[in-house]
């Protein structure tokens, strides 16, 4: 089987033109790997973050797809192989909210919310595993979830439905895919300073709040998050699998004062 640490590895990091993507590709671009920054709206701001990479002696490509269509994510994955024969390191970072109170939340609402957060990783982690069992390949897929795969968040059901059915994804396949080599791993990250946390980051109030109930007494970074799904899909995380790696300053185990 081809070695996980081959400079040729090549990874796809879905939503990667903003935020938590762009700074897992920059990372994998770093750590030396061939990139494929996905996006659905922002190819100029994809195309900034392959010119990174490019620009610092890696290899990286952009490319355009709605994770939540099965017929795009089909598309993106036959060009990914045409050109680079097929992914080793899936990066399922792509996700959405829509925070509305439950009475209020639509039907609309919930299948945008958990086709791009939860059927868009199934998707694209079942475009790579063919690949990966296909051509031999030990790979690994990272799912980026949430502290809130775990703690409610009143206000944002089907975020919250999407990243708990998340954590079970990122279970059942890391059993089921074990036999052919392939490490599957969740990240849960806390509060991170990215666009999904505008309205809160621009409100002096909110961020104040929010600040207080973790104890690390910060906001979290795009780059913090990064360097450990970096760590995950170095070969110095060869026997992690089927379990999500909570990255929050501590904020899942915040006693709000008590
Ligand atoms: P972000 O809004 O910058 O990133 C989300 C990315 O997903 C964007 O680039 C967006 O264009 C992309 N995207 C949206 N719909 C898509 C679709 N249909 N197809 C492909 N791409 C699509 O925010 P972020 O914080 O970087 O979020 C990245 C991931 O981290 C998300 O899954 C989010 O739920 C998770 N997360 C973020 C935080 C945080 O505090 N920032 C906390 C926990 C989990």
């Amino acid at each position: 089987m081809p070695d996980i640490n081959a400079l040729d590895r090549v990874a796809l990091v879905t939503g990667a033109s903003s935020g938590i993507g762009r700074a897992v590709a920059l990372e994998l671009g770093r750590l030396r790997m061939t990139v494929w920054v996905n996006y659905h709206r922002g190819g100029t701001s994809a195309a900034d973050v392959a010119a990174e990479i490019t620009a610092a002696g890696g290899r990286a490509y952009t490319c355009s797809a709605d994770v939540s269509s099965a017929a795009e994510v089909t598309a993106m994955f036959d060009r990914i192989r045409s050109t680079s024969g097929g992914v080793d390191v899936l990066v399922n970072n792509a996700g959405i909210e829509q925070p509305a109170p439950f009475l209020e939340v639509s039907e609309a609402s919930w299948d945008l919310v958990v086709g791009v957060d939860l059927k868009g990783a199934f998707l694209c982690a079942q475009a790579a595993a063919r690949d990966m069992v296909r051509r031999g390949v030990r790979g690994r897929i990272v799912n980026v979830s949430s502290i809130h795969e775990e703690l409610p968040m009143p206000g944002n059901t089907p975020y919250v439905c999407a990243k708990g059915g998340m954590a079970m994804l990122t279970r059942n396949l890391a059993v089921e895919l074990a036999p052919h080599g392939i490490a599957v791993v969740g990240v849960g990250p806390g509060a991170i300073a990215t666009p999904i946390n505008t309205k809160t980051l621009d409100d002096p109030e909110l961020k104040a709040a929010l600040t207080h109930e973790i104890p690390a007494g910060r906001i979290g970074t795009p780059e913090e998050v990064a360097r450990l799904v970096g760590y995950l899909v170095s070969d110095d995380a060869s026997y992690i699998t089927g379990t999500t790696v909570f990255i929050d300053g501590g904020l899942m185990r915040s006693t709000g004062g008590l």
